[in-house]
């Protein structure tokens, strides 16, 4: 039995500690919130009373936060002064680059094992334990990192040295964002040309129009019965953290002098769409901002 530290149980990390747990591992969970860490305890996790605690003895140390200065903040202030220096050390959160790649370097300086590894899926594949992995790092820390995210996922990839998960993750949901604005815009268009939506959903999803935001997550009601349209929008990715994927994504390009048009307008369109209250919708939400329908929740 392999002891983890997780640090960071919330819509994601609970149902990934979980899932570590029920795997057999002792898992010893901490978090600022006291509701998402008796979640967790409620499901076999032990509670850890700070993130020291947590962290020494463990085998493994996963964290699973909100943005580039929580994860540096616990590295840097926790995680490497209490630490085994046998321990492999596992971020997973969605961060900037810069900062995988300096608190990836102050790891290796200390002797550490280290990888980034964003993941792709939603609250519904961490609990299921079905997320995508995009590991960044060296082959050793690569190696012993699978058998810890091989229990959270059913693909684990390795991108490349430190860093190359994160920008795996903000190419792939550039893409998404873009693709999901263009399935709308075309459905959007569909209707006003006349074309029944289901008709075109029909064709379009066996023709060259194909895309992920189309068949997964139709952002009009009906074509595809579990995505988020269906339900008004609630649950699924919500706009605000495709914002913040978005701005990341933009920030990477203009550090690497990369063209990405598409990309920022995408990311000017969620803002809007944001502005106008959308922010707690799921990001195929913005359909209605697209075909005019939308109006903002009453608050
Ligand atoms: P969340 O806010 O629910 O969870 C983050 C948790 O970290 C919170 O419970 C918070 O209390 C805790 N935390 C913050 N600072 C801490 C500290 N210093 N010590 C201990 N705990 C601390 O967010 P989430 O939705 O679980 O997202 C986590 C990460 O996963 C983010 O980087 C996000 O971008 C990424 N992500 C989210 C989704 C999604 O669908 N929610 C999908 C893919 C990736």
């Amino acid at each position: 039995m392999t002891s983890i530290a997780f640090i960071g149980v919330g819509h994601m990390g609970g149902g990934m500690a979980l899932n570590l747990a029920r795997a057999g591992h002792e898992v010893r969970a901490f978090d600022l919130a006291h509701a998402a860490l008796e979640r967790v305890v409620a499901g076999g996790c032990r509670r850890a009373g700070s993130a020291a605690e947590a962290v020494r003895g463990a085998d493994a140390v996963v964290t699973m936060l909100p943005a580039g200065r929580h994860v540096a903040e616990v590295y840097r202030s926790t995680v490497f002064d209490e630490a085994l220096q046998a321990a492999v050390l596992i971020d997973c959160s969605t961060i900037d680059i810069a900062t995988a790649k300096s608190v990836a370097a102050e790891a290796e300086r200390r002797g550490f094992a280290m990888v980034d590894a964003p993941v792709s899926g939603g609250t519904a594949a961490a609990d299921a334990g079905t997320l995508t992995f995009m590991v960044g790092g060296t082959a050793d820390g690569f190696a012993r990192a699978r058998l810890i995210l091989d229990k959270m996922g059913r693909a684990v990839i390795h991108a490349g040295e430190a860093g190359a998960g994160q920008a795996a993750k903000l190419c792939n949901n550039m893409a998404l964002a873009i693709g999901m604005i263009g399935t709308c815009e075309a459905f959007n268009l569909a209707q006003r040309l006349g074309l029944d939506p289901q008709t075109f959903f029909d064709i379009s999803s066996k023709a060259s129009g194909q895309n992920w935001s189309m068949t997964s997550y139709c952002p009009i009601p009906g074509p595809v019965p579990a995505a988020p349209s269906n339900r008004d929008y609630e649950g699924g990715f919500a706009t605000t953290l495709m914002l913040k994927d978005l701005k990341l994504a933009l920030e990477a390009a203009q550090g690497s002098d990369a063209s990405v048009p598409l990309g920022a307008a995408s990311e000017a369109l969620y803002q809007m769409f944001a502005g106008l209250g959308g922010a707690g919708k799921d990001f195929s939400a913005i359909m209605k901002m697209i075909d005019g329908s939308w109006t903002a929740p009453v608050r």
